[in-house]
Order: C-alpha cells, then structure tokens, then sequence
C-alpha cells in the first residue's frame, strides 16, 4: 500500500482546500420576462431565447394541471368504489 513519505503540513493542506469552494451561478435578466436565467440558456419561465419561442411553456403547464386533474379523478373513483370486506379467519391456537 502507498504510504506518504512526509506528512502534508497544515498550510499546504490549506492551500490545496482554499480552492475548493461552490461558485455562485452567473444569472442574466431574460429580455423576454426580465427574470434571472443563465446565460446562453432558454429561459425557463417563459422558454425563449434569443428572441424565439423554443419551448411552449403554457402548453407544459396545461399538460401538468391535467395530469393532476387526473389523477385527483382516480382518487374520487377510488374513495366511491365500497372496498370488499376481507373476511378474516380466525388464528389456529
Ligand atoms: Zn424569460
């Protein structure tokens, strides 16, 4: 097994962490909606860039909200249908 001929002192320990450290992400105001994106990005909130629509996103919202609607369906459906009682047969003792 490789072991370390000398021990690493503390500030060159510390020299080596100093760069070790999250980056703030850089945000630009979309000129469409003016709300902070990254750049060289579509905007997430209304899915342009450049001055072009690249993702339709009320299309998305309206997929999502049906999805929900759906599915609260089911849950209704689910509530009204009267479970058949299990019967439970009694232990052997
Ligand atoms: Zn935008």
């Amino acid at each position: 097994m490789a072991v370390p001929k000398k021990r690493t002192p503390s500030s060159r320990r510390d020299r080596r962490r100093a760069n070790i450290f999250l980056k703030e992400p850089q945000l630009v105001k979309c000129k469409k909606c003016g709300k902070p994106t990254r750049p060289h990005n579509v905007c997430p909130e209304c899915g342009f860039y450049k001055g072009k629509e690249y993702i339709n996103v009320m299309a998305k919202i309206e997929k999502k909200q049906k999805v929900v609607s759906s599915e609260k369906e089911e849950i209704v459906e689910e509530v009204k249908k009267p479970k058949k009682a299990v019967k439970k047969e009694p232990s052997k003792k």
